[in-house]
Protein backbone atom coordinates (compact mmCIF):
# COMPACT_ATOMS: atom_id res chain seq x y z
CA UNK A 1 0.00 0.00 0.00
CA UNK A 2 1.59 3.47 -0.73
CA UNK A 3 2.16 5.52 1.99
CA UNK A 4 2.21 9.73 2.05
CA UNK A 5 4.20 12.05 3.96
CA UNK A 6 1.66 14.09 5.84
CA UNK A 7 2.47 17.32 6.93
CA UNK A 8 -1.11 18.45 8.08
CA UNK A 9 -4.48 16.79 7.49
CA UNK A 10 -7.40 18.86 8.80
CA UNK A 11 -11.25 20.69 7.20
CA UNK A 12 -11.91 23.81 7.01
CA UNK A 13 -13.15 26.04 4.39
CA UNK A 14 -11.44 26.79 1.00
CA UNK A 15 -9.95 30.70 1.50
CA UNK A 16 -8.59 30.69 -1.83
CA UNK A 17 -9.59 30.80 -5.82
CA UNK A 18 -12.19 29.08 -7.49
CA UNK A 19 -13.80 26.92 -4.32
CA UNK A 20 -13.59 29.80 -1.89
CA UNK A 21 -16.09 29.43 0.67
CA UNK A 22 -16.60 25.62 0.14
CA UNK A 23 -16.22 23.05 3.10
CA UNK A 24 -13.00 20.97 2.01
CA UNK A 25 -10.60 18.69 3.76
CA UNK A 26 -6.94 19.64 3.52
CA UNK A 27 -4.45 17.05 2.68
CA UNK A 28 -1.03 19.04 3.00
CA UNK A 29 2.20 16.74 1.53
CA UNK A 30 5.36 17.17 2.86
CA UNK A 31 8.13 18.49 0.48
CA UNK A 32 8.65 21.57 -1.81
CA UNK A 33 11.27 21.96 -4.86
CA UNK A 34 11.34 25.97 -4.02
CA UNK A 35 11.79 28.21 -0.37
CA UNK A 36 10.09 31.49 -1.37
CA UNK A 37 11.81 33.24 1.20
CA UNK A 38 11.25 36.57 -0.61
CA UNK A 39 7.57 37.15 0.64
CA UNK A 40 6.96 39.69 2.39
CA UNK A 41 10.57 41.14 2.01
CA UNK A 42 12.00 44.05 -0.03
CA UNK A 43 13.30 43.19 -3.62
CA UNK A 44 16.00 41.13 -3.58
CA UNK A 45 16.32 40.27 -0.03
CA UNK A 46 15.16 36.55 1.47
CA UNK A 47 13.43 36.28 4.61
CA UNK A 48 15.38 34.53 7.78
CA UNK A 49 12.29 34.23 9.90
CA UNK A 50 12.09 30.78 10.09
CA UNK A 51 15.95 30.61 10.87
CA UNK A 52 14.72 31.05 14.68
CA UNK A 53 11.58 29.11 15.19
CA UNK A 54 13.45 26.01 13.92
CA UNK A 55 17.06 26.57 15.81
CA UNK A 56 14.15 25.70 18.48
CA UNK A 57 12.26 23.14 16.88
CA UNK A 58 12.65 20.37 18.96
CA UNK A 59 10.34 22.57 21.33
CA UNK A 60 7.46 21.94 19.06
CA UNK A 61 5.67 18.61 19.20
CA UNK A 62 2.38 19.28 16.48
CA UNK A 63 1.72 21.80 13.53
CA UNK A 64 -0.26 24.06 16.18
CA UNK A 65 2.06 24.42 17.90
CA UNK A 66 4.60 26.04 15.30
CA UNK A 67 4.78 30.03 15.01
CA UNK A 68 3.29 31.69 12.15
CA UNK A 69 5.31 33.97 10.18
CA UNK A 70 4.88 37.41 8.28
CA UNK A 71 7.69 36.61 5.77
CA UNK A 72 8.65 34.23 3.68
CA UNK A 73 6.62 30.69 3.10
CA UNK A 74 3.56 30.52 5.69
CA UNK A 75 3.72 26.68 5.09
CA UNK A 76 7.46 26.69 5.86
CA UNK A 77 7.24 23.57 7.81
CA UNK A 78 5.65 21.51 4.87
CA UNK A 79 8.76 21.12 2.94
CA UNK A 80 11.90 22.68 5.62
CA UNK A 81 13.44 19.60 6.65
CA UNK A 82 14.39 20.46 9.81
CA UNK A 83 10.79 19.98 10.59
CA UNK A 84 10.15 16.73 8.95
CA UNK A 85 9.39 14.79 11.92
CA UNK A 86 5.93 16.47 12.48
CA UNK A 87 5.28 15.16 9.95
CA UNK A 88 4.05 11.13 9.58
CA UNK A 89 4.51 8.58 6.76
CA UNK A 90 0.92 7.66 6.31
CA UNK A 91 -0.32 4.52 4.25
CA UNK A 92 -3.61 5.56 2.69
CA UNK A 93 -5.76 3.54 4.45
CA UNK A 94 -4.38 5.50 7.69
CA UNK A 95 -5.28 8.78 5.17
CA UNK A 96 -9.02 8.03 4.45
CA UNK A 97 -9.81 6.51 8.21
CA UNK A 98 -8.81 10.25 9.57
CA UNK A 99 -10.49 12.12 6.28
CA UNK A 100 -13.76 9.88 6.86
CA UNK A 101 -13.65 10.98 11.29
CA UNK A 102 -13.02 14.99 9.84
CA UNK A 103 -15.66 15.14 7.55
CA UNK A 104 -18.86 16.28 9.28
CA UNK A 105 -21.19 13.24 8.50
CA UNK A 106 -18.57 10.57 7.94
CA UNK A 107 -18.83 10.48 4.17
CA UNK A 108 -18.14 12.91 1.38
CA UNK A 109 -21.17 15.11 0.61
CA UNK A 110 -21.13 18.43 -1.03
CA UNK A 111 -16.88 18.72 0.39
CA UNK A 112 -14.00 18.87 -2.06
CA UNK A 113 -10.69 17.59 -1.10
CA UNK A 114 -7.79 19.96 -2.00
CA UNK A 115 -4.20 18.51 -1.99
CA UNK A 116 -1.64 21.04 -1.13
CA UNK A 117 1.63 21.51 0.02
CA UNK A 118 4.58 22.14 -0.07
CA UNK A 119 4.13 21.43 -3.63
CA UNK A 120 1.77 18.18 -3.84
CA UNK A 121 2.93 16.50 -7.41
CA UNK A 122 6.81 16.52 -6.56
CA UNK A 123 6.69 12.95 -5.37
CA UNK A 124 2.93 11.70 -4.47
CA UNK A 125 1.53 11.36 -7.85
CA UNK A 126 1.62 7.13 -7.30
CA UNK A 127 0.07 7.14 -3.96
CA UNK A 128 -3.00 9.43 -4.82
CA UNK A 129 -4.56 6.73 -6.91
CA UNK A 130 -4.23 4.30 -4.03
CA UNK A 131 -5.77 6.76 -2.12
CA UNK A 132 -8.87 7.75 -4.25
CA UNK A 133 -9.14 4.36 -4.69
CA UNK A 134 -10.03 3.61 -1.66
CA UNK A 135 -14.14 2.73 -0.80
CA UNK A 136 -14.82 5.72 0.68
CA UNK A 137 -13.58 7.67 -1.51
CA UNK A 138 -16.09 6.88 -4.36
CA UNK A 139 -18.86 9.45 -3.57
CA UNK A 140 -15.97 12.17 -3.73
CA UNK A 141 -16.73 14.62 -6.88
CA UNK A 142 -14.07 17.38 -6.86
CA UNK A 143 -10.50 17.91 -5.93
CA UNK A 144 -8.38 20.72 -6.45
CA UNK A 145 -4.18 20.44 -6.46
CA UNK A 146 -2.52 23.30 -5.16
CA UNK A 147 0.37 24.05 -7.20
CA UNK A 148 3.41 26.00 -8.28
CA UNK A 149 3.11 24.53 -11.59
CA UNK A 150 6.66 23.33 -12.05
CA UNK A 151 5.34 19.66 -11.52
CA UNK A 152 5.23 17.58 -15.06
CA UNK A 153 1.94 14.72 -14.41
CA UNK A 154 3.07 11.51 -15.51
CA UNK A 155 1.49 9.85 -18.38
CA UNK A 156 0.10 7.46 -16.14
CA UNK A 157 -1.55 10.21 -13.24
CA UNK A 158 -2.48 12.10 -16.13
CA UNK A 159 -4.93 8.96 -17.94
CA UNK A 160 -5.86 7.81 -14.35
CA UNK A 161 -6.86 11.55 -13.40
CA UNK A 162 -8.81 11.60 -16.92
CA UNK A 163 -10.66 8.11 -16.16
CA UNK A 164 -11.23 9.34 -12.79
CA UNK A 165 -13.63 11.80 -13.59
CA UNK A 166 -15.53 10.01 -16.72
CA UNK A 167 -16.33 7.38 -14.01
CA UNK A 168 -19.18 9.88 -12.26
CA UNK A 169 -21.03 12.75 -13.00
CA UNK A 170 -20.18 16.00 -12.09
CA UNK A 171 -16.40 14.61 -11.02
CA UNK A 172 -13.99 17.27 -11.99
CA UNK A 173 -9.84 18.07 -11.09
CA UNK A 174 -9.00 21.34 -10.99
CA UNK A 175 -5.61 22.56 -10.68
CA UNK A 176 -5.04 25.97 -8.75
CA UNK A 177 -1.41 26.92 -10.21
CA UNK A 178 0.29 29.79 -7.86
CA UNK A 179 3.36 30.60 -10.52
CA UNK A 180 5.72 32.08 -8.05
CA UNK A 181 6.87 35.59 -9.48
CA UNK A 182 10.24 37.28 -8.72
CA UNK A 183 8.34 38.67 -4.82
CA UNK A 184 8.90 35.15 -3.72
CA UNK A 185 12.54 35.15 -3.99
CA UNK A 186 11.94 32.19 -7.17
CA UNK A 187 14.09 32.63 -10.37
CA UNK A 188 11.67 33.21 -13.21
CA UNK A 189 12.90 30.99 -15.20
CA UNK A 190 12.36 27.99 -13.04
CA UNK A 191 8.85 29.03 -11.67
CA UNK A 192 7.20 30.55 -14.64
CA UNK A 193 6.77 27.31 -16.95
CA UNK A 194 3.94 27.84 -18.90
CA UNK A 195 4.88 23.86 -21.12
CA UNK A 196 4.18 22.26 -17.85
CA UNK A 197 0.50 24.07 -17.00
CA UNK A 198 -0.58 24.01 -20.61
CA UNK A 199 -0.26 20.38 -20.08
CA UNK A 200 -2.49 20.14 -16.93
CA UNK A 201 -5.21 21.56 -19.25
CA UNK A 202 -5.64 18.46 -20.32
CA UNK A 203 -6.61 16.75 -17.25
CA UNK A 204 -8.63 19.39 -15.54
CA UNK A 205 -10.15 22.70 -14.78
CA UNK A 206 -6.75 24.72 -14.61
CA UNK A 207 -6.20 28.27 -13.42
CA UNK A 208 -3.06 30.78 -12.27
CA UNK A 209 -3.14 32.53 -9.21
CA UNK A 210 -0.64 35.16 -8.70
CA UNK A 211 0.47 36.32 -5.19
CA UNK A 212 1.13 40.05 -5.29
CA UNK A 213 1.73 42.93 -3.26
CA UNK A 214 2.09 45.89 -5.59
CA UNK A 215 1.94 47.14 -9.04
CA UNK A 216 5.46 46.34 -10.12
CA UNK A 217 4.53 42.70 -9.00
CA UNK A 218 1.26 42.84 -11.12
CA UNK A 219 3.39 44.06 -14.06
CA UNK A 220 5.08 40.45 -13.72
CA UNK A 221 2.08 38.79 -13.52
CA UNK A 222 0.97 40.42 -16.51
CA UNK A 223 4.34 39.52 -18.06
CA UNK A 224 4.02 35.83 -16.83
CA UNK A 225 0.19 35.74 -18.27
CA UNK A 226 1.29 36.75 -21.90
CA UNK A 227 3.59 33.89 -21.59
CA UNK A 228 1.29 31.79 -20.58
CA UNK A 229 -0.98 32.99 -23.04
CA UNK A 230 1.32 32.72 -26.13
CA UNK A 231 2.14 28.59 -25.39
CA UNK A 232 -1.70 28.35 -25.13
CA UNK A 233 -2.93 28.91 -22.03
CA UNK A 234 -6.44 30.03 -21.58
CA UNK A 235 -7.84 29.95 -18.16
CA UNK A 236 -8.88 32.42 -15.67
CA UNK A 237 -5.79 34.46 -14.06
CA UNK A 238 -6.26 35.55 -9.92
CA UNK A 239 -4.52 38.23 -8.05
CA UNK A 240 -4.23 36.98 -4.43
CA UNK A 241 -2.97 39.81 -1.73
CA UNK A 242 0.71 39.03 -0.32
CA UNK A 243 0.24 38.32 3.81
CA UNK A 244 -0.41 35.52 5.98
CA UNK A 245 -0.75 37.05 8.46
CA UNK A 246 -3.55 39.43 9.19
CA UNK A 247 -1.83 42.66 9.65
CA UNK A 248 0.08 42.60 6.13
CA UNK A 249 -2.89 41.17 4.44
CA UNK A 250 -4.81 43.89 5.60
CA UNK A 251 -2.07 46.27 4.17
CA UNK A 252 -2.20 44.61 0.49
CA UNK A 253 -6.01 43.13 0.30
CA UNK A 254 -7.34 46.35 -1.17
CA UNK A 255 -4.39 47.66 -2.79
CA UNK A 256 -5.16 44.27 -5.23
CA UNK A 257 -8.24 44.24 -5.58
CA UNK A 258 -8.19 47.61 -7.15
CA UNK A 259 -5.46 46.37 -9.13
CA UNK A 260 -7.07 43.68 -9.96
CA UNK A 261 -10.05 45.25 -11.48
CA UNK A 262 -7.90 47.88 -13.22
CA UNK A 263 -6.12 44.96 -15.42
CA UNK A 264 -9.76 42.78 -15.77
CA UNK A 265 -8.69 40.13 -13.94
CA UNK A 266 -10.63 38.23 -11.16
CA UNK A 267 -9.46 38.72 -7.10
CA UNK A 268 -9.04 35.78 -4.89
CA UNK A 269 -8.81 36.88 -0.76
CA UNK A 270 -7.42 34.74 1.59
CA UNK A 271 -10.38 34.12 3.97
CA UNK A 272 -8.51 32.14 6.54
CA UNK A 273 -6.57 34.87 7.44
CA UNK A 274 -9.43 37.24 8.35
CA UNK A 275 -11.92 33.89 9.34
CA UNK A 276 -9.08 32.17 11.09
CA UNK A 277 -6.09 34.62 11.53
CA UNK A 278 -4.28 31.88 8.99
CA UNK A 279 -2.98 29.46 11.54
CA UNK A 280 -2.11 26.09 11.17
CA UNK A 281 -5.26 23.73 10.61
CA UNK A 282 -7.43 26.04 8.87
S1 LIG B 1 5.95 26.85 -3.60
FE1 LIG B 1 4.40 27.12 -2.00
S2 LIG B 1 4.92 25.62 -0.41
FE2 LIG B 1 6.70 25.78 -1.77
S3 LIG B 1 7.99 27.28 -0.72
FE3 LIG B 1 6.72 28.40 -2.23
S4 LIG B 1 4.91 29.10 -1.08
FE4 LIG B 1 5.95 27.51 0.13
Amino acid sequence: MSKIKVAELFYSIQGEGRYMGVPSVFLRTFGCNFKCAGFGMPRGKLSREVEDIASRVHYYNKYEELPLVSTGCDSYASWDPRFKDLSPMLESDAIVDRIMQILPNGQWQDEHLVITGGEPLLGWQRAYQDLLDHPSMQSLKEITFETNGTQELSEDFKNYLVEWQAKLKDREVTFSVSAKLPVSGESWEEAIRPDIVCRYQDVGHTYLKFVVANGEDVNDALQAVQEYRSAGFTGSVYLMPVGGVENVYNMNNRTVATLAMKHGLRYSDRLQVPLFKNEWGT
